[in-house]
């Protein structure tokens, strides 16, 4: 049966228990602004090596740790570069990931045995009380089995992990809908390791442009950049038009706006009727949940245009399109 949904506006303990049980060495599944998490206490391997059991994900694959305090760093980070100062000043909390180097507190199974850590403090206000009330950081990766689609709702969430967690925290829909932007501030030039809910173009009006990760760059650091990520079960083929007629019987399409001509398509999805990236990002995971769950032969995702947090989605998309590499790490 698995962990009970504990919705917060009802139930007016639920954090405070959650905070005991983080505390206790649990696992607990939380909304962020993002993607819903599966915590445990950052400092706890025991706790930790459940997570990875849970999500059976790889232990090469390292995790997000969550803070409430921008003080907390002093433990876990070994250095905090001004470009980092400055991008915290300004967007945290929020949907924006650094990889710093680590201090010895950090269990090297959260950073996979890196010398770096990923640090967030995000800014939905459930996450932070529940980071606050637990008193030290959270390490938390997306609430969902390896590879599979993030979950943006706590029933989502317990579809995918609910079993192995001990309670799950219902904060509704997540706002964001898409994982956190990670920034690398290991070099002096900051590097863009993962698109996400952060938009560069924000980014880069902070701190000028930023280098990209190329996959030959991205392998050490391994963030969710394996090539086929983020993935429903239903092949997936990101086209730049509408298919044509002969080749949508049976198939859905995924749109990021209104498209004028759908006939014939078993199913049709629009992210946004104004075309509205951040409204897009929010219904990607939930839209890519009900194609997947309509027994489609395919889904046509139509690409976004590349800026903004579109570049995010189109991102999850190009890796939900790799069918025949199966955790193949590029490079
Ligand atoms: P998830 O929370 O599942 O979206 O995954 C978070 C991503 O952050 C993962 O893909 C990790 O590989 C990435 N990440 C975590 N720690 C590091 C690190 N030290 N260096 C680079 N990437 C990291
Ligand atoms: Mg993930």
């Amino acid at each position: 049966m698995g962990a009970r949904i504990q919705s917060v506006s009802t139930d007016g303990r639920a954090v405070e228990q959650a905070a005991a049980c983080l505390r206790a060495g649990g696992l607990v599944v939380f909304p962020t602004e993002t993607v819903y998490g599966l915590g445990a206490d950052a400092l706890n391997p025991k706790a930790v090596a459940r997570v990875f059991e849970v999500k059976q994900r790889p232990r090469f694959d390292p995790l997000i740790v969550h803070i409430a305090d921008i003080e907390w760093l002093r433990d876990i980070a070994a250095a905090f570069p001004p470009a980092a100062r400055k991008l915290a000043d300004r967007f945290w909390p929020g949907p924006l990931t650094f990889v710093l180097p680590k201090t010895d507190r950090v269990p090297d199974l959260v950073t996979a045995g890196l010398p770096s850590v990923a640090v967030r403090m995000p800014r939905h206000p459930l996450a932070l009380d529940l980071i606050r009330q637990v008193g030290g950081p959270v390490a938390a990766p997306s609430a969902n089995r390896f590879g599979h689609l993030s979950p943006s709702t706590a029933e989502d969430a317990r579809t995918e992990v609910g079993e192995g967690a001990d309670m799950i925290l219902d904060g509704g829909p997540c706002p964001v809908g898409i994982e956190s932007t990670i920034v690398s501030l290991l070099d002096p030039n900051p590097l863009l390791l993962r698109p996400g809910g952060l938009p560069l173009e924000d980014i880069e009006s902070v701190i000028g442009p930023l280098a990209r990760a190329r996959h030959a760059d991205e392998r050490p650091q391994s963030p969710g950049r394996l090539l086929r990520h983020y993935a429903p079960r239903t092949p997936l083929s990101l086209v730049s038009a509408v298919p044509p007629r002969a080749d949508r019987a049976g198939a859905g399409l995924l749109s990021p706006g209104p498209v004028p001509e759908a006939g014939g398509f078993a199913m049709v999805e629009m992210l946004s009727p104004a075309l509205d990236a951040a409204e897009a990002a929010a219904r990607l995971f939930s839209a890519l949940r009900r194609l997947d769950a309509a027994g489609l032969s395919r889904i046509y995702a139509l690409e976004g245009p590349e800026r903004g947090l579109w570049r995010a989605i189109n991102d999850r998309l190009r890796r939900a399109s790799v069918r025949d590499a199966p955790d193949e790490i590029p490079g």
